[in-house]
């Protein structure tokens, strides 16, 4: 007499040889349907309730343990041939390249830090220096970032697409008085050794950001002033261009990259409903492209 077939799980009398093998067990096909899933690496069937991975990614144990991981910050499940390893732990590719732009010198450009303010005023400049022919390099960066950040952090360092073989220095917003006594000088002197320009290129700019705010309490003031700000650059056009040290092609070039900019901040406020004291307001960028001396007699 031939032997009947049980289902483990439900217990029902299986017919037609309708039925799966489940972690050594006969298992009928309506309890696979309802109970059992596919292993997505090893095509093993599994009960829902032995599966790991995520919702995406059926996984037998066997394969969890041998071939996935779990990145370390956003617990994530990745491939082990997908994973990143630092510090002894898994990350996914994004939360790794977090980490690493994080522990770099130079921050990839879409950088932005929580900004600090230095000194006590309501004006506040950001400056952004391009650096260019010595190299997109980070032991050169770190030089540059050990003086600039001897008492905190003031400046990062960023690349820059627009530069050949350069990087940018940031710095945090800080007062006039706070620029003048901060030790730009001293941050230029090793650039220039370590054979960085920032005249005589074709490539790089000084630009400098403004806080909103100054220039105003209310919307309507703040647009008053940048509008005479605008009028000054227009009005001057031809003195600045000489200032500026830019050809007429390229200051033109920058004047539509700069105006294209501003609407596309425009506008990117007004969908953001931003108020204005958190949206300091690019007003006045690039005009100079100073040489080293210039900029340092400048700043002092
Ligand atoms: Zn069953
Ligand atoms: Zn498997
Ligand atoms: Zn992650």
């Amino acid at each position: 007499m031939e032997e009947k077939l049980i289902c483990s799980h439900c217990g029902a009398e299986i017919t037609d040889d309708d039925y799966s093998m489940v972690n050594g067990q006969i298992v009928c096909s309506d309890c696979v349907e309802r109970y059992c899933c596919t292993c997505d690496r090893c095509g093993a069937t599994i009960f829902d309730s032995d599966a790991y991975g995520d919702e995406y990614t059926n996984l037998c144990r066997y394969c969890y343990d041998n071939y996935y991981t779990r990145c370390e910050t956003c617990d994530a499940l990745v491939h082990v041939d997908d994973a990143y390893h630092y510090n002894n732990s898994d990350y996914c590719s994004e939360c790794y390249h977090d980490i690493a732009n994080e522990n770099s010198a130079i921050k990839e450009y879409g950088y932005k830090p929580e900004p600090i303010f230095y000194g006590e005023s309501q004006r506040y400049f950001g400056v952004e220096l391009e650096i260019d022919g010595a190299g997109k390099d980070s032991d050169n960066a770190r030089e540059i970032l050990d003086i600039g950040n001897e008492d905190g952090e003031h400046i990062y360092i960023k690349s820059d697409g627009s530069l050949d073989d350069g990087m940018e220095i940031v710095s945090h917003p800080m007062t006039l008085d706070y620029h003048k006594n901060y030790c730009w000088a001293e941050i230029m002197k090793k650039a220039v050794s370590l054979g960085y320009r920032s005249h005589q290129t074709s490539t790089c700019g000084l630009h400098i950001h403004v806080n909103r705010i100054c220039f105003g309490e209310s919307r309507e003031e703040q647009d008053e002033v940048i509008s005479r700000v605008l009028y000054f650059v227009e009005h001057h056009w031809n003195e600045l261009l000489k200032f500026s040290r830019r050809s007429e092609y390229t200051i033109n070039r920058w004047r539509h990259v700069m105006a294209t900019k501003i609407r596309l901040k425009q506008l990117w406020i007004k969908r953001r409903k931003a108020t204005s004291e958190d949206t300091p307001l690019l007003i006045f960028a690039t005009i100079v492209q100073l040489s080293s001396a210039y900029s340092e007699e400048r700043l002092n």
